[in-house]
């Protein structure tokens, strides 16, 4: 079979690589400082919101021009808050009231109000459902008292996405209720968290006696985890991983083509070229898992295992040129800063912020238990 995107499909490709390369932005993007300024020119042009529907104010693009944005995005090292546009703006469509729809969706299209996803807690990552947030029903609110944890951007974030726990003697799935909760509201306080890499990308939120008009729930009652799956079911592809693997790829490789690139390089085997082409033949084939993932749901078909190959796949790839790069450049690819720091500290920046990819939007580990019983029919456990 030979895959090709139409023609139309390479037309977008090229306007709107025109249009980011206009807006550029230096790539430095980090958690502290939104790229507001370009997700605002997206968000004017209508391409923030492609894939919503029409009804909605949005461009009804299909999977395959989303992955032609993603792609391009990416390649220019941009990002937009694609916790709004994907996940929350999704999750209003196809379970929040009217009065949700108006309330929010122009907003999140606007790119004037941020979201943050309040789903795991301490002692509930992976088991999402053993979650133990409460919300008791209190007249026409809702009273909120627990905690999240790695709430990425609550820092900045004006609303956030909250499952909470609403009936404790229900089996777990059935006693979960979401709700959508400004942040503002008294009594909810965030704490941010130091990464590794010295960015605060993710936070504590504390919830102490917050109350939540019931008109805030999203879906019905205790009926939140089927709302939370279709926001999960949102969250995945791949292709943006697979794309920072790439770009991380071509950092290393470009140096290395560069006049006096090589003298850098620690190992004097020969052995980094054949690491060097096994990495590239890797990120190839974990661009075609993730674009099959946008092509199966183009053809209406919903990806299950595809997708967690897909997540795995890309993120270990990600930490695999990472650890390639310290590798090459040796103590020079350790340092952060200053004469000696291998393409400008990059090297090591990336090695410790690729800590993560196989952790967030299910573990490897996880992924690889979808692989194993969904994907080979294998027994559990
Ligand atoms: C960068 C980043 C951003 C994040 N942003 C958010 C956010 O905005 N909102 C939010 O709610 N959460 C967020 N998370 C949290 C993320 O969803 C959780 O980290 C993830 O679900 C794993 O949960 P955990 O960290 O509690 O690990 P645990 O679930 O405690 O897992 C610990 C280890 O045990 C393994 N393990 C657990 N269960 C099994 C099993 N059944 N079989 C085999 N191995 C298993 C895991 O693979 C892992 O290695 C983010 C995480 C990251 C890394």
């Amino acid at each position: 079979m030979h895959f090709a995107f139409t023609p139309d499909q390479e037309t977008f490709r090229t306007e709107l690589r025109a249009f980011l390369e206009d807006h550029q932005t230096d790539g430095n993007h980090d958690e502290d400082h939104p790229n507001s300024a370009l997700e605002r020119a997206l968000a004017e042009n209508g391409w923030l919101t492609m894939a919503w529907p029409k009804e909605y104010g949005g461009g009804g693009a299909t999977h395959m021009e989303q992955l032609i944005f993603k792609e391009e995005l990416a390649r220019v090292g941009g990002t937009a808050d694609v916790l709004g546009t994907n996940l929350v703006g999704p999750t209003i469509m196809v379970h929040g009231t009217d009065e949700q729809k108006r309330e929010h969706l122009p907003y999140i299209a606007g790119a004037t109000r941020r979201w943050c996803q309040g789903f795991s807690e301490p002692g509930a990552g992976s088991d999402l459902a053993s979650l133990q947030t409460r919300a008791v029903r209190d007249g026409d609110d809702f009273v909120v008292n627990g905690q999240k944890i790695w709430t990425s951007s609550a820092h900045l974030a004006d609303w956030i996405l909250l499952l909470t726990r609403t009936d404790p003697d229900a089996p777990k799935h059935r006693g979960i209720t979401m709700f959508l909760v400004d942040m503002k509201t008294p009594g909810v306080t965030v704490r941010p968290l130091t990464q590794i890499t010295g960015h605060r990308g993710f936070n504590e939120v504390f919830f102490d006696d917050v109350r939540v008009p019931a008109r805030n729930m999203v879906s019905e009652l205790n009926r939140g985890w089927y709302a939370a799956t279709t926001t999960l079911d949102f969250e995945r592809s791949g292709i943006e991983r697979n794309l920072t693997a790439r770009k991380d790829w071509e950092r290393i490789y470009d140096r290395v083509r560069t006049p006096g690139g090589r003298a850098e390089v620690v190992d004097r085997s020969g052995a980094w070229r054949h690491n060097l082409a096994e990495l590239y033949i890797e990120i190839e084939a974990g661009q075609w898992i993730a674009r099959r993932i946008a092509f199966m749901q183009s053809q209406g078909i919903i990806p299950n295992y595809e997708a967690a190959m897909s997540k795995a796949f890309n993120s270990e790839i990600g930490q695999r040129v990472a650890q390639f790069g310290i590798n090459l450049f040796g103590l020079a690819g350790q340092v952060g800063e200053g004469r000696y720091a291998a393409l400008q500290g990059n090297t090591v920046f990336r090695y410790l912020d690729s800590r993560r990819l196989t952790v967030g939007q299910g573990t490897s580990e996880i992924n690889r238990n979808v692989i194993a019983t969904r994907g080979l029919g294998l027994p559990r456990g």
